[in-house]
């Protein structure tokens, strides 16, 4: 309710500077007099055209009034004793402005001066009720208008809380959703506010779990399916033993099949373990580790491999090169590898492990003069249970698991891996290792 108090304030200031207006044009009909009588008073009086003022008093320095406009100057000759005349006598300007029912009453008195002495005070008093109810009137519109304004106000406020009330309410239901496992829930993307970047954010988490899900579910089946296969075998090799009448040496060839079949379970519940421990457990402390002498290990652990495939390993590494990584990281990366060049190589071919270093990162590459890998299928090679020549690579032991296993050491140590094919035939898988997080000796 600010603005009629404003109205007001203008109307009275409007009234004050009019009332002071008229006040000084009666003082200035005296300024001719030093000092004031009632004939002196009527004569100046006579000077004046009519103020249409409600009442007019003039008194003399001691307050005795000299000429009243009021009831044919009833007041003339008493002492007239307002507040604002005794004020005035005491060379005071005041004025006095208040509202009535239906009038505006203004009071004003100031002194009269002639050679620096107060010789008398005027008076006057007004009532205007066509000021007050204008003032009435537009008070009562902006009452109305103040009214209208608030009443919009709560309604839009209302309307806004209801809309912002289903939206949450939405959003809540979609969590719970969510928490029970529907992963298939969406928000509709609505707005940029607050509520709207929640929907975006929900929906990205939804997609994520319904992802994670997915890969979860492959994975479970994938992993069933190759636990499967080997158990199949064992279970057809034993039933075999049993229920057929053979001789010494085939029953011992049944019998190696059924540990080689249990060495696959091994090493595929291995690789499983080991994929497990990456998606749950951090990077383990990563150091400063020269590449020389973890490249060399791995070769020493696989030259029987080697041999058994005809299959010479190479090293080709600056011995002071390093990577910062988890050391064990870094030796499965390179054990899979030099593994899967020997494993998907030619007879009388070669696996060469190099390392080099450009501007900003080290780079160890791992070559074969193997089969190589066709572009196609390059881009899948890292994905879990992929294997490009499915039968080759069971016979050999795998299950699609080594290069994701690679794969995702890689990044955890903060590095790349790329696969090229090497001139010549052969490919060629490049990790690249960033050297600006190396610390600086001191
Ligand atoms: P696996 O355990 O079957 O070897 P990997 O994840 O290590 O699984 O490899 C995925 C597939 O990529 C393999 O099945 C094989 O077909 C192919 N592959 C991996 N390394 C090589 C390589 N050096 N040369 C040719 N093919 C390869």
């Amino acid at each position: 309710m600010y603005a009629p108090i404003m109205i007001r304030r203008l109307t009275y200031s409007a009234q004050r500077s009019a009332i002071i207006d008229k006040a000084q044009l009666f003082v200035s009909a005296f300024s001719t007099y030093d000092r004031l009588d009632r004939d002196s008073v009527s004569e100046a009086i006579q000077s004046i055209n009519d103020l249409h003022t409600a009442r007019v008093v003039i008194t003399n320095a001691g307050a005795e009034c000299l000429y009243d406009s009021l009831n044919a100057g009833s007041a003339v000759g008493k002492l007239v004793l307002y507040p604002e005349i005794a004020e005035a006598l005491a060379g005071n300007d005041t004025v006095y402005i208040r509202y009535e029912t239906d009038q505006i009453i203004s009071k004003a008195a100031i002194p009269i001066v002639a050679y620096n002495r107060t010789i008398g005070a005027v008076y006057l008093l007004e009532r205007d009720p066509d000021q007050a109810a204008l003032l009435a009137g537009l008070q009562q519109t902006v009452f109305w208008i103040s009214v209208g304004l608030e009443t919009v106000i709560i309604l839009f406020s209302i309307l806004f809380f209801i809309h912002y009330w289903k939206r949450m309410r939405r959003l809540l239901l979609s969590i719970r959703k969510l928490h029970g496992g529907d992963y298939s829930v969406r928000l509709p993307q609505r707005g940029r506010d607050e509520v709207g970047q929640l929907g975006i954010a929900f929906n990205e988490l939804a997609q994520r779990l319904n992802q994670s899900e997915e890969v979860r579910k492959q994975f479970v089946s994938n992993a069933s399916h190759e636990l499967k296969t080997p158990l199949a075998s064992i279970k057809l090799l034993t039933d075999s033993i049993l229920q057929n009448d053979m001789d010494r040496d085939t029953m011992r060839e049944f019998v190696a099949d059924v540990g080689s079949e249990a060495d696959r379970l091994t090493r595929l519940s291995a690789k499983l373990l080991e994929l497990t421990r990456l998606d749950t457990q951090p990077v383990e402390e990563r150091e400063l580790i020269a590449v020389a002498p973890v490249a060399d290990r791995v070769l020493r652990m696989l030259t029987p491999l080697a041999r058994k495939q005809d299959v010479r390993l190479e090293l080709d590494c600056a011995r002071d090169l390093q990577v910062l990584a988890s050391a064990d990281d870094l030796y499965q990366i390179l054990f899979n590898l030099v593994e899967n060049g020997i494993k998907y190589n030619l007879p009388h071919g070669a696996v060469t492990v190099r390392t080099y270093s450009d501007a900003d990162c080290t780079i160890i590459s791992v070559e074969d003069t193997g089969m190589g890998i066709p572009e196609p299928e390059k881009p899948h090679i890292f994905e879990r249970f992929y294997r490009v020549d499915k039968a080759r690579s069971r016979k050999a032991g795998g299950a699609g698991l080594g290069l994701s296993i690679v794969h995702d050491m890689v990044l955890r140590n903060g590095g790349t891996i790329t696969v090229t094919d090497r001139d010549g035939g052969g490919s060629c898988f490049h990790l690249r290792f960033p050297t600006d997080s190396i610390p600086m000796e001191a």
